[in-house]
C-alpha cells in the first residue's frame, strides 16, 4: 500500500472531474492536500466532504493563469504544512473550434491555462519542493498530446504539456525532483459529457470503453510515490490501446 503520510500535495483543477478524484487518492493515501481550482463552491464542498471523512485537505481558490495565485497557494502551503512533495497539474479547459473558427484570444485562453498554467506552477513550486528534499510533479497532458485531433488549441497545449515535461525533468533532476505526464484517453467528465465524438472515440478504443477517473488517479498515485522513483521525463498514455 503506498504510504504518503507527511508528504504535502497541491492538486489543480480539483473541485471536480479527475482533479477531485486524484485528490482524494492522495489524501486517502495519507498526504495533506491543498485543493486548488477556480470553481470555489464546489472546491470548498469537497474539501469540508473529504475533511469530514478523515482527510487533511484544504482547498484554494487558484487561476491557474495567475502567478500571483500561484504565489498565493505556494504560501498558504509554507504556512499550513511547511513543505511541498507533489504538485498535480491537472486543470484544463477544450475549446473545439477549429483553426479557421478560432479568434487568437480563444487560442490563447486554451494555451493559457493547459500550457502556461502549468508552467507558472512548476516554475515556483520547484524551488520550495527542492527546499524540503526534492519532489514529483504530474502533468495531466492528454492522448491528444500524441496525436492530431480537431481540436487545435487543446491538442497543441497538451503536446506543449510533453515538451515541458521532458525539459523539466532535465533542469530539475538535480534537484530532487522528477517531473512525468499522464495522457489520458476519454474519461467521461464535464469537459467532454456533451461531446459528439463519445461513441466514435469508444468504438476506436480496442478495450471498446472509456477510462475511470480513478484509473487515472491510480497512476498518479505511482507518479507520486517511491516506487516510481527512477522515472522521470516520461509520458505515459492510458487509454485502453487507442493510441497503440
Ligand atoms: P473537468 O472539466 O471536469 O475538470 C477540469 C477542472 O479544471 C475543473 O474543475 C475546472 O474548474 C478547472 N479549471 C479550469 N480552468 C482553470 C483555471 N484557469 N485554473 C484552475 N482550475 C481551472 O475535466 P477533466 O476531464 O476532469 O479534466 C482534467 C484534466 O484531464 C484536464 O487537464 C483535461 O484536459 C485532461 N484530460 C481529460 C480527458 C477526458 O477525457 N476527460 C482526457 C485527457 C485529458
Amino acid at each position: 500500500l503506498t504510504d504518503l503520510s507527511g508528504k504535502t500535495a497541491i492538486v489543480t483543477g480539483a473541485a471536480r472531474g479527475q482533479g477531485a478524484i486524484e485528490a482524494e487518492l492522495l489524501a486517502t493515501a495519507g498526504a495533506s492536500v491543498l485543493l486548488c481550482d477556480v470553481l470555489e463552491e464546489d472546491g470548498v464542498a469537497l474539501a469540508a466532504r473529504l475533511g469530514d471523512a478523515g482527510h487533511n485537505v484544504r482547498f484554494a481558490t487558484l487561476d491557474v493563469t495567475s502567478e500571483t495565485a500561484w504565489c498565493a497557494a505556494l504560501d498558504l502551503v509554507r504556512d499550513w504544512t511547511g513543505r511541498l512533495d507533489i504538485l498535480v497539474n491537472n486543470a484544463g479547459i477544450i475549446n473545439r473550434k477549429i483553426i479557421r473558427d478560432m479568434s487568437v484570444d480563444e487560442w490563447r485562453k486554451v494555451m493559457d491555462v493547459n500550457a502556461t498554467g502549468a508552467f507558472i506552477g512548476l516554475k515556483h513550486a520547484a524551488p520550495f519542493m527542492a527546499e524540503t528534499g526534492g519532489g514529483s510533479i504530474i502533468n495531466i497532458s492528454s492522448n491528444s498530446g500524441f496525436s492530431g485531433h480537431y481540436d487545435p488549441a487543446y491538442t497543441s497545449s497538451k503536446w506543449a504539456l510533453r515538451g515541458l515535461t521532458r525539459t523539466a525533468a532535465m533542469e530539475f533532476a538535480d534537484m530532487g525532483i522528477r517531473v512525468n505526464a499522464i495522457c489520458p484517453g476519454l474519461i467521461v467528465t464535464d469537459l467532454n459529457r456533451s461531446s459528439p465524438h463519445l461513441a466514435p472515440m469508444i468504438n476506436l478504443t480496442p478495450m471498446h470503453r472509456s477510462g475511470e477517473a480513478d484509473e487515472v488517479a491510480q497512476l498518479v498515485l505511482f507518479l507520486a510515490s517511491e516506487g516510481s522513483a527512477f522515472i522521470t521525463g516520461e509520458d505515459f498514455v492510458i487509454d485502453g490501446g487507442f493510441t497503440a
